[in-house]
């Protein structure tokens, strides 16, 4: 157990202000029936000596044993889910109809639930904006005219935008041309 800092806090065990170390340690948390090792933080009172954990702190908590587990797997996390939809400009509730999946059930994975197996697989496929476009281009009927707008003007931005990528890399001379140059 490593002590991260000392604070002066309320002990709920006490019932009183106190020393308050956070302590960081080693710890297994069982996911989808696997044993995940995490680091867990949490607060240790110096006067009665018992530990206790804040909201905030059981939260991030189960968030690193999360991590841990979806490194592990390869699974999406909720801030590539928040960034692909903004890449989209796509709302939860259209980006849900597109793919057949519960708003609710989206907005729990950018909140840090695990996706399934198979939504994690959707998921990191509608990530490759063809796939998407794809999707999109078949299920479009589902969605407003203003969701459409948006989003049909996010996909312009996108093709614009790998063109350009594409622009920049036939504009940049071959490696091994420049390599020779340099070397005289
Ligand atoms: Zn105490």
């Amino acid at each position: 157990m490593s002590v991260l800092e000392v604070i002066r806090d309320a002990c709920p065990h006490c019932e009183a202000m106190r020393n308050i170390r956070i302590v960081c340690e080693r710890e297994t948390m069982k996911i989808r029936g696997e044993d995940v090792e995490f680091d867990s933080v949490f607060s240790v009172c110096e006067t009665c000596g018992k530990d206790f954990a804040s909201g905030e702190q059981m939260d991030a908590e189960i968030e690193s044993a999360r991590a841990v587990y979806r490194a592990r797997h390869g699974i999406i996390g909720p801030a590539e889910l928040v960034a692909m939809r903004a890449r989209y400009d796509v709302s939860q509730k259209s980006f849900a109809k597109l793919l057949d999946i519960g708003d609710l059930t989206i907005n729990s994975y950018e909140q840090g639930v695990i996706p399934s197996g198979a939504h994690n697989s959707l998921l990191k496929l509608v990530s490759i904006p063809e796939n998407f476009l794809r999707l999109y281009s078949s299920n479009k009927s589902k969605l407003s005219e203003r969701q459409k707008a948006k989003i049909d003007r996010a996909l312009a931005r996108l093709a614009i935008q790998n063109r350009a990528t594409l622009e920049v890399c036939e504009s940049i001379p071959p490696y091994g041309k420049d390599f020779e140059a340099g070397k005289k």
